[in-house]
């Protein structure tokens, strides 16, 4: 699943990462892509609990960025787009990574990644890289039964370019004018050279985007406010601010488009890691795609009566690597009862079911009242049902993929109508009656 490369090149504490992949795996968040083809390197399928947990990270994203503001629209682009966008972009010319090979063991490495730069980390040869050369990320297929010039596109690498496009659409469909952004959540494809741990780096992955446009005088200040914004999203969705900082980049580490980025880091299990970036990227893209499309994309500001090309402020972070962050951060051990116990403490928000309803037996009289709480609370919430093994196990089992509370339904519930809510954190227990479920249940969901 890890290329051992790329477990050398950071030195993984191998159980930390582990823990979670197995978890994954075993509890249906992740598997290996096409498994029973032997696997096919660093792609994942999303199971039942993932694709669930994928939806919550894409949504509370979507909630903050869009919902909760009435300065943000979505949008949703095509994948596929032709090379005239991406000359525009400079993605053709300059979304390469520096690529060095090793005579001796044939593996490939990004020269940037090397920590000692005359040493293989693989096989430990020295001097036996190749000169590095650049390598385009992007992956390009043919549109059309014809092959030849002209039937080539290319597979988005960012969602970024799907906004500046369509800049002039939104302006004139949404009667938005800056500050304003344009949101997007969706896939993006990289020939990584080097994909590895776990879901961190993959070659498909999903990203949520927003292109924020502003008055160019102002742009330093609303790059300051995105920031401290989007750092505060992780806090908010439980990662403590102690695994988190704020990197400003050096100048050299620039893109050719940024006038100032900031990394929003997670402490990995490897270390510190990009989890989302914030960059000040000026006018250029506007500018780019005017000057190659011939259409004017600027904003005609009636107060002032000036014509202005807007600057364009991007948090840009990744729905896997998110999810990757929130588990690794969730992820707990304690003792129950005198015996250890596994639990991911992860924000309701984002856990795959908020609740799960238990019959604490599988006899048939206790079914159609569980089955009935069971509707009631799934009108509103994602929720589990589970009437196998004991109830101890079961409760293991939802406090393993972080379910944050469970109700028993029991034979006392036939006689008194109430049951049982019992809390993953603590481990509480508290009976309260059917009538109030509802209610109870939202407080201490949160929503
Ligand atoms: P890195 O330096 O790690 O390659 P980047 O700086 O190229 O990342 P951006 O272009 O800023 O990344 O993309 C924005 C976000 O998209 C990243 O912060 C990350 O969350 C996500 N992302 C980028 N590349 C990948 C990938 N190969 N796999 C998973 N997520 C990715």
């Amino acid at each position: 699943m890890q290329s051992t490369s790329a477990r050398s090149l950071w030195a993984v504490p191998a159980t930390d990462l582990d823990q979670i992949v197995n978890l994954c795996k075993r509890r249906g968040f992740v598997y290996p892509s096409a498994e029973i083809y032997g696997g096919f390197r660093s792609s994942y399928d999303y199971g039942p609990l993932g694709s669930l947990m994928l939806r919550n990270v894409r949504e509370a994203w979507v909630r903050t960025m869009v919902q909760q503001r009435d300065d943000v629209v979505l949008i949703d682009a095509a994948i596929l787009g032709p090379p005239a966008v991406f000359e525009a972009s400079g993605h053709l010319a300059n979304f390469s990574d520096p690529l060095v090979d090793c005579t001796k063991c044939k593996q490939r490495f990004r020269e940037d990644h090397l920590t000692e730069p005359d040493t293989c980390p693989n096989c430990g040869a020295t001097g036996s890289f190749t000169e590095s050369r650049a390598f385009n990320l992007m992956f390009k297929t043919q549109a059309g039964p014809v092959e030849g010039s002209g039937t080539e596109v290319y597979m988005r690498p960012e969602t970024a370019q799907g906004m500046f496009v369509n800049f002039v659409n939104v302006l004139q469909t949404s009667r938005k004018k800056p500050p304003f952004g344009i949101a997007q959540v969706g896939k993006s494809f990289r020939n990584e050279i080097t994909p590895g741990n776990f879901i961190f780096r993959t070659r498909e992955f999903e990203q949520m985007e927003c292109e924020f446009f502003v008055p160019p005088a102002d742009s330093a200040q609303w790059y300051e406010y995105w920031c401290n914004a989007r750092f505060n999203w992780y806090v908010d969705l439980g990662i403590p601010a102690d695994m988190l900082r704020l990197r400003p980049h050096d100048a050299d580490e620039l893109s050719h488009y940024s006038a100032g980025t900031s990394d929003v880091e997670f402490m990995y299990p490897w270390g510190w890691g990009e989890l989302e970036g914030i960059a000040q990227r000026t006018d250029f893209d506007l500018k780019q795609h005017a000057q190659h499309s011939g259409q004017k994309l600027d904003f005609f500001d009636q107060a002032t009566n000036e014509r202005y090309v807007p600057y364009v402020i991007e948090p840009a972070g990744g729905v896997n690597r998110a999810m990757a962050a929130f588990l690794l951060a969730a992820y707990d051990e304690d003792i129950v009862n005198d015996e250890p116990r596994q639990v991911l403490r992860l924000h309701p928000r984002l856990a795959p079911y908020k609740v799960a309803v238990l019959p604490l037996s599988k006899k048939d009289t206790l079914t159609p009242l569980a089955k009935q709480v069971y509707a009631t609370l799934a009108d509103r919430y994602m929720v589990d049902y589970d009437e196998t093994q004991a109830i101890g196990k079961r409760y293991r089992r939802q406090d393993e993929i972080g379910t944050p509370l469970c109700v028993t339904v029991d034979f006392d519930s036939l006689d008194d109508g109430a049951v049982t809510i019992r809390e993953r954190d603590t481990t509480a227990q508290v009976r309260v009656p059917i009538a109030d479920l509802e209610v109870e249940i939202r407080a201490r969901v949160g929503f």
